[in-house]
C-alpha cells in the first residue's frame, strides 16, 4: 500500500548554504522548498543560492586553497581527518539514511545498509590513498634530470543530482579532498537535506573552514553560475547529457576550466540461451526496478536470446508483478514513489510513447495508489531499436525486453545506443562472456551479477555517457596536475 510510513521524520536541522565554515542564508533572502514525494507536502524551506551566493562560495574556497592548511598539510594529516569524518558519519547512518528518504523517495533500508556505509566505505578508502600520491622521476635527454609534482588543481566545483544525494557528494568530495582541493558542492534541488548534514559534520571531523562548501539551488542559476566562474578550476559532474553540454559550454565561455561528466546511460542486459531462468529474472528485475529505475547504470535494455525468451517474458510478468510498491520506510517495500512530479510525469510521458510506437506492454504502465509519485514497475515487449523507448534514457521503472538470435546481433544491438555507462550479461560460457565484454563499449560490464560496486572500481561512461571516471585511483587523477620539474646534473650550462 500506498500509507504513510509509520517512521518518526528525522528533525530537519540544516536548511542554508554552508560557506566558510558557517550556515547562512542566501544574499537575496529566498527559499525555495523541498517536497516530500510520497505527498507532495513540503519538508523545509531551503535557502536558494544565486550567483551572488556562488562567488562569496568561491570566495572561500579559493582563499582556503591559496592560503589555507588544507593544500599544504602532508596526505597522513589529510587522510586523518577524512578517517575522522567518515567516523561521525557512522554515528548518524539512519538520520542520514531518513533524510534520503524523505527528501528523495529511497528506501530507508537500502539507505542504512547501503547507501549510506558506502559513503562511509568512499571516504575511508580515498583517505587511505591521501598519502599515497607521488609523482615519477624522469630520465632527461643531455645532462638533466627531471621529476614530476602531483599538485591539488585547485578549487573545485561539484554539481550533483538527486538520485542518489549521499553516494554522489562522496563519490566527487572524497578523491578531491584526498588531492588537496578546496570545493564548492551545488545539490540537486531536489535533495539537499543530507549534503548540508555532511557539511556540519565534515567541519566536526576538523576539515578547515572553506575546503568544503555547499550551495543549494537551481541549476540555471546556482548550478550555471558555478560552471562559469572565473576562480573555479574544475567542474565535475553528474546529470543529464542537456546540462553536461551547457557546462562544457560555459568551461569553454569563461576560463577553460576542465571538466568531466557522468550522463548516464540506456545499459544493455544480455541473457544467453544457458542461463538459468529463475536467476536470469531475478536479475534483470533488480536491473531495471532497483531505485526505481532511478539509477544511471539501470539496465533498461534486457535481451534474451530466442531459446529462452518466451519463458523469461512470462517469468519477467510475475516478477514485476510481485515487486512491492509503496512507502519507503516501509522495510518490505522495494520500491517507492519517483523523485518529484516532473519526473514522475516523464516516466509516464514515455510509458505512453511505448504505446504508440507500437511495442506491447506486458505489465504495469500506471501510477501506483492515489497519492504521491508512484509508477507500476512496467515491462515492453516487441521493443525495436529505432523506438524512444530503446534510446532515450527513462530513468524510471520500465523494462525495454527484446529477443535475439547470435552472439554477433546481440553484440551490435547492444552497441546499438548513443550512451555508454553499463552492461550486463548473464551466461555459464566464459568464452562468450569475455568475448562480450570486450565487444560492448561500455565503462562497466557486469557478468553475472549487477549493481556490484566499490570504491576501488573506476566508472564512468563512452560515448555520450560522459568521460572521466570516477571511483577508484582513477579518480583522484581529476583533481591534480601534474608539474615537471628538471634541473641540470652537473654544473649548470647557463
Ligand atoms: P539535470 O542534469 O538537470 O540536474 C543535475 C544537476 O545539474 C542538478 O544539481 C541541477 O541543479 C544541475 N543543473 C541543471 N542545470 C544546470 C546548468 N545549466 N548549469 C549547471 N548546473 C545545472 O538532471 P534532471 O533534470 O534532474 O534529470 C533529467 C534527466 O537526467 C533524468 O531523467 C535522467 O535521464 C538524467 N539523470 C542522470 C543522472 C545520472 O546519474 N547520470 C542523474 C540524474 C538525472
Amino acid at each position: 500500500g500506498n500509507s504513510k510510513g509509520s517512521f518518526e521524520l528525522p528533525e530537519i536541522k540544516f536548511t542554508k548554504h554552508f560557506i566558510n565554515g558557517q550556515f547562512v542564508d542566501s544574499i537575496s533572502g529566498k527559499t525555495f522548498e523541498t517536497r516530500d514525494p510520497r505527498n507532495g507536502e513540503v519538508i523545509a524551506h531551503i535557502a536558494e543560492g544565486h550567483k551572488e551566493d556562488i562567488d562569496l562560495a568561491v570566495k572561500a574556497a579559493r582563499e582556503a586553497f591559496d592560503h589555507g592548511k588544507w593544500p599544504r598539510m602532508s596526505g597522513y594529516e589529510r587522510g586523518r581527518i577524512m578517517s575522522k569524518f567518515a567516523d561521525l558519519i557512522e554515528e548518524h547512518i539512519e538520520e542520514l539514511a531518513a533524510l534520503d528518504g524523505v527528501d528523495g523517495g529511497k528506501l530507508f533500508t537500502i539507505g542504512k545498509i547501503m547507501d549510506i556505509p558506502g559513503c562511509i566505505h568512499m571516504l575511508r578508502y580515498y583517505a587511505g590513498a591521501a598519502d599515497k600520491i607521488h609523482g615519477e622521476t624522469l630520465k632527461i635527454a643531455g645532462e638533466y634530470q627531471g621529476h614530476t609534482l602531483k599538485e591539488p588543481i585547485g578549487v573545485a566545483g561539484i554539481i550533483i543530482p538527486w538520485n542518489f544525494p549521499s553516494t554522489l557528494f562522496f563519490v566527487k568530495v572524497s578523491p578531491a579532498l584526498a588531492a588537496g582541493c578546496t570545493m564548492v558542492v551545488k545539490p540537486a534541488e531536489q535533495t539537499p537535506l543530507s549534503a548540508l548534514f555532511y557539511a556540519h559534520l565534515a567541519k566536526q571531523a576538523g576539515i578547515p573552514d572553506g575546503v568544503i562548501n555547499v550551495v543549494n539551488g537551481f541549476g540555471s542559476e546556482a548550478g550555471a553560475a558555478l560552471a562559469s566562474h572565473m576562480d573555479v578550476d574544475k567542474i565535475a559532474f553528474t546529470g543529464s547529457p542537456e546540462v553536461g553540454r551547457l557546462i562544457m559550454k560555459a568551461s569553454a565561455e569563461s576560463n577553460l576550466k576542465t571538466v568531466s561528466l557522468e550522463l548516464g546511460g540506456k545499459s544493455p542486459l544480455i541473457i544467453f540461451d544457458d542461463a538459468d531462468v529463475d536467476m536470469a529474472v531475478n536479475l534483470a528485475r533488480m536491473a531495471i526496478f532497483f531505485n526505481k529505475g532511478e539509477i544511471c547504470v539501470a539496465g533498461s535494455r534486457v535481451y534474451v536470446q530466442e531459446g529462452i525468451y518466451d519463458e523469461f517474458v512470462k517469468k519477467a510478468a510475475e516478477a514485476a508483478k510481485s515487486w512491492v510498491v509503496g512507502d519507503p520506510f516501509d522495510p518490505t517495500v522495494q520500491q517507492g514513489p519517483q523523485v518529484d512530479k516532473k519526473q514522475f510525469e516523464r516516466v509516464l510521458k514515455y510509458i505512453e510513447h511505448g504505446k504508440t510506437e507500437g511495442a506491447t506492454l506486458l505489465t504495469g504502465g500506471k501510477p501506483y495508489g492515489e497519492t504521491g509519485y508512484y509508477i507500476e514497475p512496467t515491462i515492453f515487449t516487441d521493443v525495436k531499436e529505432n523506438m524512444l523507448i530503446a534510446q532515450d534514457e527513462i530513468f524510471g521503472p520500465v523494462m525495454s525486453l527484446m529477443k535475439f538470435k547470435t552472439v554477433e546481433e546481440a553484440i551490435e544491438r547492444a552497441n546499438c545506443t548513443r550512451y555508454g555507462l553499463a552492461a550486463g550479461i548473464v551466461t555459464k560460457d566464459l568464452n562468450i562472456a569475455n568475448w562480450v565484454a570486450r565487444s560492448v563499449r561500455a565503462g562497466t560490464i557486469w557478468i553475472n551479477c549487477y549493481f556490484a560496486f566499490d570504491p576501488d572500481c573506476p566508472f564512468g561512461g563512452y560515448k555520450m555517457s560522459g568521460f572521466g571516471r570516477d571511483q577508484g585511483l582513477h579518480a583522484i587523477e581529476k583533481y591534480l596536475q601534474v608539474k615537471s620539474v628538471i634541473t641540470p646534473l652537473i654544473n649548470s650550462p647557463w
